[in-house]
């Protein structure tokens, strides 16, 4: 049994998945396991897409990296997917989402390439990655949180904070005793 729940912060990349992980890693002592960061320092890729400017990722190698980390518990996991985790290892799935308008800002910022940009508002628009969190893990433990604005972010942390302090109080004995 985890001493510490497993969260996965997940959506269209721009989103605020990254900023949302460091702030709750350091408000509730869980560990931010950044997968982008992890697929590149443990190869977990079959060499890069110059089309998606991206990894291409080895998904068996990636899980067998982070299994023992994140079967420990306590692991705040940020990535643009969701659905090959083991149901078993999650908690909770947190997608976030974005208004259109705010997405394009960011992704330019960004300097994504035209068809890059265009493909990641249409996920976001079609909602791509809620149906893959909702199709990959019980309804129940899905939430979808707008990240637009701080106010919504600061609200969202403390919304997750507090699910993590009551995951702890129903789930282990410190919380039973
Ligand atoms: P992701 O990890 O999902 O790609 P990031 O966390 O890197 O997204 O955020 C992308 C950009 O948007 C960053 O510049 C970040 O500061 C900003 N951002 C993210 N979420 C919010 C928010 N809720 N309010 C304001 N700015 C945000
Ligand atoms: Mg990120």
């Amino acid at each position: 049994m985890r001493q510490s729940p497993n969260i996965i912060v997940t959506g269209t990349p721009g989103v605020g998945k990254t900023t949302h992980s460091e702030i709750l890693a350091e408000r509730t002592g869980l560990r931010h396991v950044s997968v982008n960061q992890i697929v590149k320092d443990k190869e977990c890729h079959e060499g890069w897409s110059d089309e998606y400017q991206s990894w291409i990722v080895d998904e068996d190698k990636l899980l067998d990296a982070i299994e023992e980390d994140v079967k420990a518990g306590g692991c705040i996991i940020d990535w643009h997917a969701c659905d090959l985790f083991p149901r078993s290892w999650i908690d909770l799935v947190v997608v976030l989402r974005v208004d259109s308008s705010t997405l394009f800002d960011r992704l330019t910022a960004r300097d994504y390439a035209e068809a890059k940009l265009q493909e990641n508002l249409d996920s976001e628009i079609m909602e791509v990655l809620l149906q893959e969190a909702r199709e990959g893990f019980d309804e129940e433990i899905v939430i979808e949180l707008m990240s637009n604005t701080s106010d919504e972010m600061e609200s969202n942390v403390d919304r997750i904070e507090a699910w993590v302090k009551q995951w702890k109080l129903d789930n282990t004995s410190a919380g039973n005793s």
